[in-house]
């Protein structure tokens, strides 16, 4: 493809809009546009290699028997309210307003019509059917590029089965496909085990990428591929330590201290001695929650400790409870239910709040003085502690799900009515399963992957190019003669070229776009070689260059710069 025809607007300013570096890079190389929070326009070079991301993921679902569909974007919102989910989905559901219709987030539903009274046997499965296609969901806060977009493109699959049996098998091959995907693309990734408890199905996994720019927190050990969101994760860490002797509870006076760090500073203690406490509505009762110092509460812990509903109080309600406000609440003489985390159990000669602003208790023995105190694990896992499987350190990272794997049993053949005639003759429910995978987040993700301060650094299968090819004075006759006769032949030979023929343009731009763009390899003809027969190969990746003779160019391709 010749530059000079080409629409790439490449940008040498950082946009304003961007913060993380593929969203900085797509705009910069000209690979997409914004149209408006969360939508983004892709342009030719983006597109490019969008497709052979697609063309990736056919392959490999083709492979495990998938048939490829194209369902609706447009679906009428009575089939959502059959599954009850226009309420579940709330906000982040697209309402069109003069008609009926929703913009769907996903297809479960329109999976489950078209099944309905087409798949009548157990003869009629398994099914696997798939479709890369745009999803509506209004997010919001859209933000990292196309990475969290209000319209975007998902792979989704789903599997039709007549037992449990078979949606095992199912999910196993997309398992397989989603790894040959990922590895095929080239990305560093890791599974995680998710809880999948709303949406009523039975086991569900992630691919995650580590990543500053993602949105969730994971507990990773590099190990024994322990992995898991740091909503569940857990992990072996120093519990308080149990003194010989406790002491005698006793109160310190502690102007103006309310935090844990101003406590320790205060009373030169460890946090490790500190109970922190939280106080919390459960079903409009209050708790208190005690960890240690250094250790947060996890909400996500606290709620399936407790069941039902619970918040955090607001700092009015916490002055009636406790008569204290935050930074001043402790156990001893907290009138309400009281539970710990685990290192907390029977520890003894702690320090906390004394419900009395400016106050604080030391000698505190759990055992003794909270009766009734109950023991949970409710805090959140930290990097440096110890993988609760193999003992290694464990490491918590922020991470974005590239892709999502599903059992999800019988729930939308019951609401839909989508049924079969088992072996006996008897009727029975459709076993569903879905599987997605976030097309453009591939492709940031492989961008967030592979780059360095000068721009992309692009690496097959996803390279839009394999070769960029400069014509360094492309008014010189002899630089156009060479470069021209060198495109044609590259294209012979096979090779995928960005030609950058551009009559203008000083070679210090030529240079810095070759670079930006991050082909893989860079072919450079300029006069001063030419003149001697030769030309200059660089390595985009490594940045080595050498100079090869004209003739022998196309054998230096074959051998890594
Ligand atoms: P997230 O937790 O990031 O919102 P999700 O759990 O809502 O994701 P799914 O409903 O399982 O996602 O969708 C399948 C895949 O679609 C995700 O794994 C992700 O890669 C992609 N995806 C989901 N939401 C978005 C979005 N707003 N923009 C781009 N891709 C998305
Ligand atoms: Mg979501």
């Amino acid at each position: 493809m010749r530059l000079s025809k080409s629409f790439i607007p490449t940008l040498k300013e950082v946009p304003s809009e961007a913060v993380i570096p593929s969203h900085i890079l797509m705009i910069r190389a000209g690979l997409v546009r914004q149209l408006s929070a969360g939508i983004y326009s892709w342009l030719p070079l983006g597109y490019k290699v969008l497709r052979k991301v697609m063309d990736i993921i056919r392959e490999e679902m083709n492979a495990i028997g998938g048939q490829e569909f194209h369902f609706p974007g447009l679906n009428p919102k009575e089939i959502w309210e059959q599954t009850g989910r226009v309420e579940a989905f709330g906000d982040i559901l697209f309402h069109v307003k003069n008609r009926e219709y929703v913009l769907a987030p996903t297809h479960e539903e329109i999976v489950a019509y078209h099944a309905k009274g087409a798949i009548v046997s157990y003869k009629d499965m398994p099914q696997i059917w798939y479709q890369i296609q745009t999803k509506f969901r209004n997010e919001p806060r859209p933000r990292s590029g196309v990475i969290r977009g209000r319209q975007f493109i998902m792979k989704d699959a789903y599997t039709l089965d007549r037992d449990t049996a078979g949606l095992d098998v199912g999910y196993a091959l997309h398992d397989k496909a989603y790894r040959s995907i990922f590895d095929r693309c080239g990305l560093k990734y890791f599974v995680v085990g998710a809880s999948s408890g709303a949406m009523g199905g039975s086991k569900s996994e992630e691919f995650m990428v580590k990543s500053e720019a993602g949105e969730d927190t994971v507990a990773y050990c590099e190990k024994c591929q322990y992995a898991a969101n740091s909503e569940v994760a857990q992990s072996v860490a120093e519990p308080a330590k149990k003194h010989d002797e406790s002491k005698t509870v006793y109160e310190i006076s502690t102007p103006n201290v309310k935090s844990i760090d101003e406590l320790c500073e205060f009373l030169k203690i460890h946090e490790h001695e500190t109970a922190k406490s939280r106080v919390y509505m459960h079903d409009d009762k209050p708790v208190l929650v005690l960890t240690l110092g250094n250790n947060e509460v996890n909400e996500t812990k606290l709620t399936n400790a407790l069941g039902g509903n619970v918040r955090p109080c607001h700092p009015d309600e916490l002055k009636e409870i406790s008569g204290a406000d935050a930074g001043s609440i402790g156990p001893i003489g907290f009138k309400y239910r009281i539970i710990a985390d685990n290192l907390l159990k029977e520890a003894n000669n702690l320090y906390s709040g004394a419900n009395k602003n400016n106050f604080h208790i030391g000698g505190i023995d759990l055992t003794r003085d909270v009766p009734g105190i109950e023991y949970f694990d409710l805090r959140t896992a930290e990097s440096g502690e110890k993988c609760i499987r193999c003992s290694s350190t464990l490491e918590v990272f922020k991470a974005i799900e590239l892709g999502h794997i599903f059992k999800l049993g019988t729930k939308y053949s019951e609401a839909l009515g989508v049924l079969f005639l088992d072996a006996n003759g008897k009727e029975q429910h459709v076993v569903m399963g879905s599987y997605g995978i976030g097309v453009e987040r591939i492709l940031a993700c492989f961008i967030e992957q592979n780059y360095d301060e000068k721009g992309l650094t692009w690496k097959e299968p996803l390279a839009p190019f394999d070769i960029h090819l400069v014509g360094l004075n492309m008014k010189s006759a002899l630089v156009s003669e060479a470069a021209e006769k060198l495109y044609k032949q590259l294209a012979e030979e096979g090779y995928e070229v960005l030609f950058d023929d551009r009559l203008d343009g000083s070679a210090g731009v030529k240079f810095n776009d070759a670079d930006l763009l991050g082909m893989p390899i860079q072919i450079i003809v300029g006069e001063k070689n030419l003149k001697e027969g030769k030309i200059e190969i660089k390595n985009r990746r490594t940045g080595e260059k050498k100079i090869v003779e004209l003739d022998k160019l196309l054998d230096s391709l074959q051998q890594p710069v």
